[in-house]
């Protein structure tokens, strides 16, 4: 069956994001964040082509999505790590999965270290009060014997300049030589744009791989990725007067020409787009007009009148501008794209 919803994704720019996060990364490797099924995109396409490119650290969030990239990632020189760690319920899987945990409790350690697992990762809360173990626990000896690759951090405010970004590196920085890891990262997309004392050994890059734009210094590195384009189902004119879609929040002041495109709010086509989202076709811009609807979205076609029932047209989705149109995060905007897409990498 030919899907009525298509994502176009781009490898070029994918690799291209990827390899200038590399080159601003300075010594650090550079590794992709692939949770949530590459951020929408689908994980294993993003780590096929990433992999290719020389990419060798992959982080995903739970068991079930490294188990989906376990036959993707059978270099062995390749990397995945689990970001929430070790549930009791995950050890079975875990101990001879071909993936590594990041643990982040004293209880994972302990579960990990009792169950005689093999090389792991660590979180350490610098800070941001969300995952991960303390430095004082690091500094009373819980990682003493541990085989750990890298020892990780995250940063809470990384999108904006505040000394929290400072003291939370530092403290990282203080762990240095306190543990087995050979390796320490903290940078995600934003934090890679904070400067070089903040990339570590490795940094961990998900949003501006996808087209993300997180701090201003990467908007004119970061190209967009996906690309969402939609098909008309219906063709109609407007008369003056006449509103369009659920509570009439659109009413023409002259005749409109109208199609009604087959994308909507299920697609992650989110409702914030109503009245302030468009498309395209060729250079013709069609403004969406009133509420976009679950599975339904109209747009003007004054631009471009020959369009109609079947053609294709692309939905505006630079992140930086869609999430300012939408009022929706430029992560959410990527993983809410939904299931009836075809992903089509170009
Ligand atoms: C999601 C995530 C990243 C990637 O963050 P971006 O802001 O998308 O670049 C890096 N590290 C951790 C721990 C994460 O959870």
């Amino acid at each position: 069956m030919i899907a009525p919803l298509r994502l176009s994704l781009d490898t070029a720019a994918l690799v291209a994001n990827w390899r200038a996060l590399d080159r601003l990364s300075g010594t650090a490797a550079c590794g992709a964040a692939v949770k949530a099924d590459g951020y929408g995109l689908g994980a294993r396409g993003v780590v096929e082509r990433l992999a290719t490119a020389g990419c060798r650290d992959f982080f995903v969030a739970n068991w079930g999505e490294a188990a989906a990239l376990a036959d993707v990632a059978t270099d062995r020189s390749i990397a995945i790590s689990v970001l929430h760690g070790v549930r009791q319920d995950d050890m079975a899987f875990a101990l001879h999965a071909n993936a590594r945990p990041v643990l982040s409790t004293v209880e994972q350690v302990r579960r990990w270290r009792n169950a005689g697992g093999g090389r792991c990762d660590v979180m350490v809360d610098t800070g941001m009060n969300r995952l991960g173990i303390s430095p004082d626990d690091v500094a009373q000896g819980l990682l003493d014997g541990l085989g750990i690759d890298t020892l990780l951090s995250h940063l809470a405010c990384a999108d904006e300049d505040v000394p929290a970004n400072a003291r939370q590196r530092d403290r990282l920085n203080g762990l240095r030589g306190a543990t087995t890891a050979k390796r320490l990262s903290l940078a995600n997309s934003a934090a890679i744009a904070l400067g070089p004392d903040y990339a570590f050994d490795l940094t961990r890059p998900g949003l501006a791989l996808y087209g993300g734009v997180p701090r201003a210094a990467l908007a004119d590195v970061v190209r967009q990725v996906a690309t969402p384009q939609a098909q008309i189902l219906q063709r109609r004119t407007l008369r003056a007067g006449d509103s369009i879609g659920y509570n009439a929040l659109y009413t023409a002041s002259v005749p409109v020409e109208v199609a009604i495109l087959n994308i909507g709010y299920a697609d992650g086509y989110w409702r914030g787009f109503t009245n302030t989202g468009q498309a395209r076709a060729g250079d013709a811009v069609l403004p969406v007009l009133g509420r976009v609807s679950m599975d339904l979205t109209a747009i003007s076609v004054d631009a471009f009148p020959t369009l109609d029932e079947g053609d294709w047209v692309t939905l505006d989705f630079a992140l930086p501008r869609a999430a300012a149109a939408s009022g929706m995060s430029q992560y959410e905007l990527l993983t809410g794209l939904g299931q009836r897409f075809d992903r089509i990498w170009q």
